[in-house]
């Protein structure tokens, strides 16, 4: 007989757990106050922003950045499909990132170790503004 496990809350932290211990043979039920799981990792519908007969879009309501030393979400998911492949493949390399600022131009910054005369130009141009 599978050992049963509740776990309460269906955010990245509830999910991953249910995820892991579901690989390990328990039997998991995650409980969710909310109608839709993710917590505060979820997408929202943003209000008004399709017509009538149509499903509102999905927004974020943040940055999403998952630097490479994030190990153990990352590897979360490459082991969940997606279409073709897994949901990782969604991930984007970034180079630059634009830190914004209300009524001012936003700060470029590198998002990597610098490896050109480019990144440590935009280095250095972030340091002095
Ligand atoms: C604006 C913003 C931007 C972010 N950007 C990034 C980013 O770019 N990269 C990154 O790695 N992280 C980012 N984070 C952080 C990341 O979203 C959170 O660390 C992560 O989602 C937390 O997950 P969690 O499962 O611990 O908690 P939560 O997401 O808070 O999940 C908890 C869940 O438990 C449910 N719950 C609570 N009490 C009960 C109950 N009694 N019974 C049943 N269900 C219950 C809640 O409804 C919720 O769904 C961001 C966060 C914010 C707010």
């Amino acid at each position: 007989m599978k050992k049963k496990i509740v776990i309460l809350g269906g955010g990245v932290g509830g999910l991953s757990a249910a995820h892991e211990l579901i690989r390990r043979n328990f039997d998991v039920t995650v409980y969710e106050q909310l109608s839709i799981p993710g917590g505060k990792a979820r997408s929202m519908n943003v209000p008004n922003s399709a017509g009538p007969d149509k499903k509102p879009l999905p927004g974020e309501h943040g940055f999403r950045f998952f630097p490479r030393f994030y190990q153990h979400i990352t590897q979360t998911m490459k082991e969940i499909p997606y279409k073709n492949g897994t949901v990782f493949d969604n991930l984007v390399d970034t180079t630059r990132i634009d830190l914004l600022q209300y009524n001012k131009a936003p700060i470029k910054m590198v998002s990597r170790f610098p490896k050109s005369l480019k990144d440590l130009e935009v280095m250095i141009r972030m340091i002095f503004t």
